[in-house]
Parts: structure tokens; sequence; C-alpha cells
């Protein structure tokens, strides 16, 4: 094992300040509200701060744009069917790094770099608040979903952290 890099050593020495402090041992594996929500990995969306959430209320899952992929409706799956979870929220935001990048470069690159195209797609997106819209149809369309009667869309603007509500239609 090579040594741990400068910042792990310091993110580990908060760790262990945490520990000592720890209160959420009584914690249960269902969260309480029985929420789930499905968010972008941008580092500048803090989940539980934007919603208002504690420790053990929701289940969060984060990938590149927030979007529904099979291991999103996996993680929902499990979430529904065995944790509890009744409702679900997606969270996009402005300014999102899917937004920058053309999928047909991006994977011409990849295929010219590496002689192999990846057999996955990146999701670029242009439109937050239509890439919402997308992620609602694609749940409304899995029958690994249960649970779709409380699915509410949202775009995060990162510049003043408003939630800004998307409707179906426009
Ligand atoms: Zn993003």
């Amino acid at each position: 094992m090579p040594d741990m890099s400068p910042q792990v050593t310091e993110l580990i020495g908060y760790n262990r300040e945490f520990a000592a402090a720890f209160h959420d041992a009584d914690l249960q594996v269902q969260p309480t509200r029985q929420i789930a929500v499905v968010t972008c990995m941008d580092s500048r969306i803090d989940t539980f701060a934007v919603l208002g959430l504690a420790n053990g209320e929701a289940h969060i899952i984060r990938n590149a744009g927030g979007v529904i992929t099979d291991d999103v409706i996996r993680s929902l799956c499990l979430s529904q069917r065995f944790l509890g979870t009744r409702e679900i929220i997606l969270v996009h935001h402005t300014d999102c790094g899917l937004q920058k990048v053309d999928e047909a470069e991006f994977r011409d690159e990849l295929a010219a770099e590496l002689g192999v195209k990846p057999w996955w797609s990146l999701e670029t997106f242009a439109d937050p608040y239509e890439d919402v819209r997308q992620s609602i149809q694609r749940l409304s369309m899995t029958p690994f979903i249960p649970h779709k009667h409380q699915i509410a869309g949202f775009v995060y603007d990162v510049t003043d952290g408003v939630l800004h509500e998307v409707g179906l239609d426009h």
C-alpha cells in the first residue's frame, strides 16, 4: 500500500474528531422520512442542507447529472422494496458539467484514444428542466419502482441556492 496522500491524511484526522463526538449510533437503516433523493455529484450541492434533511431521514443517490440510469433504478428498487421509501425527489442544477460536453465528440475522442467506445452513455444535456422531465419519464416507464405517485423534480440554482420546481408540461 502506498502512503496516504496528504489530503487523505488530513481527512482521516477530521474523521477521528467526528467519531469522538458521534451521536448517530441509534439510527435505523430505513430512512425515517421515506424519501429518496436523486441528484448530481456536483461538489456545490450539499443535499442535506439544501433540503433541511438530517442523517437517517433519506436516501441520497448521486451520479454525474443525477441521471436515471440502470444503476439508479437498482438503488431506487432496493430503497422502495426493502427499505420503505415512498417518495422520490429529483434535483438537477444549473451550470452542470454535463452541459459543457458534446457527447458525440466525447465518444469519438475515447474511441480514438482507447480503441473502444464507451458502452455507456454520458447523458449530456442542454436544459436541466428538460432533463428532469426526461428523468421523470424514465421513472414512469420502469417496472422495478413500485411507488411513483410522489415524484417531485427540481432544478437547483448554484448561484443563489433556490430550488425551482419542474412542471411536467412546459
Ligand atoms: Zn451536475
